[in-house]
């Protein structure tokens, strides 16, 4: 059992690449210096075990989740990572060097993929394991992309399959890969800037988070479930169970759902080749500031069908 302060020096200390101007860990606080014209986007998650992920998730999956959930929202917004902080609150029994290597490289792993920084943070002795991550990224002033601003006549997109997070959580094989390591969609929140009316990302379920957009921007929405992206093993588990609400609703994605004028609509093509993400129009942003979304097929409303739907979403408290 290490230390609180060997722990920082061995594990977290090595993913902390900083320039000499600013100040990581080993103050009392981190000393950053601000670049001119921007605007600091400021984003906190929180990952409890049990609760965010399942207790048998390796350490290394628990690491990069924690911080890719992070880099999501600000992908969401538009924001160039910067750097992060780690609060991490660890039980006696994982305080150990297996752990610990395979935790903080998990962390590490993805931080030097999109050159984030790590700052400072705490460690402290727990019950239960979590993790919080505040990451800031930067954005030229007023250019964050937000919730807010849809338009009816807004197309509305999704990037890559929704449902596979879910069925990672299912225990289907071939998407576990996608719920213990999603890659946050950074590159094509950056190319977003300038063309995306609103942004959000899909952590909760589509519908519940297209439902935050809607409410904020006091818009409806019509979604065709024909034309929704999904993995082979998710079409197979809908077909199997009949769940068709299941990749609506599960969460877990780090997808980006996002809006943009129908007049940009040729500009799609050409991010996708840029990101090497595929984009699909999932249906359109209509008049009406209830934030209802209409689910057509064959070009028929099947909501009613679609029961479970109504109760869209992952929520913490009832
Ligand atoms: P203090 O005693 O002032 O609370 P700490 O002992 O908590 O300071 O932290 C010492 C230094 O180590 C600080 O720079 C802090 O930001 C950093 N630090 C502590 N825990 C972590 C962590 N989990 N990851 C990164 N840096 C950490
Ligand atoms: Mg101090």
């Amino acid at each position: 059992m290490a230390s609180e302060f060997s722990i920082i020096e061995k594990y977290f200390k090595p993913i902390s690449v900083i320039n000499s101007t600013n100040v990581g860990i080993g103050d009392d606080g981190a000393v950053i210096s601000l670049p001119k014209n921007k605007q600091l986007v400021i984003v906190t998650d929180t990952s409890i075990c049990g609760v965010h992920f399942p207790k048998k998730t390796p350490p290394f999956a628990i690491g990069w989740k924690s911080l890719a959930v992070n880099l999501s929202d600000l992908a969401a917004m538009g924001a160039d990572p910067a750097f992060f902080s780690l609060a991490l609150s660890l039980p006696a029994e994982l305080n150990n060097e297996q752990w610990l290597t395979a935790f903080s490289t998990g962390i590490k792993t993805l931080a030097d993929k999109y050159k984030v920084c790590l700052v400072g943070g705490d460690t402290t002795k727990s019950t239960v394991l979590s993790i919080t991550i505040t990451a800031h990224g930067w954005v030229s002033e007023n250019t964050a992309i937000l919730r807010s601003t849809a338009k009816a006549g807004n197309l509305i997109f999704v990037s890559g399959n929704i449902g596979d997070g879910g069925g990672g959580l299912k225990g289907i094989e071939s998407c576990l890969d996608k719920l213990n390591t999603p890659e946050p969609r950074v590159k094509l929140g950056l190319n977003l800037l300038g063309l995306a009316t609103s942004a959000i990302d899909i952590s909760d379920g589509l519908l519940s988070d297209l439902k935050h957009i809607l409410k904020a921007s006091k818009v409806s929405a019509r979604i065709n479930y024909d034309v929704l992206p999904m993995s082979v093993s998710i079409k197979n588990y809908i077909q199997q169970t009949e769940q068709y609400c299941f990749p609506l609703t599960c969460g877990d994605d780090y997808e980006l759902c996002f809006t943009i004028a129908q007049e940009k609509l040729a500009e799609i093509t050409a991010i996708e080749k840029l990101t090497a993400v595929s984009l699909t129009c999932i249906g359109e942003v209509v008049t009406g500031e209830s934030a209802n979304i209409d689910i057509t097929s064959n070009n028929a409303v099947i909501q009613n069908k679609l029961d479970s739907c109504k109760f869209a979403g992952f929520k913490h408290f009832f």
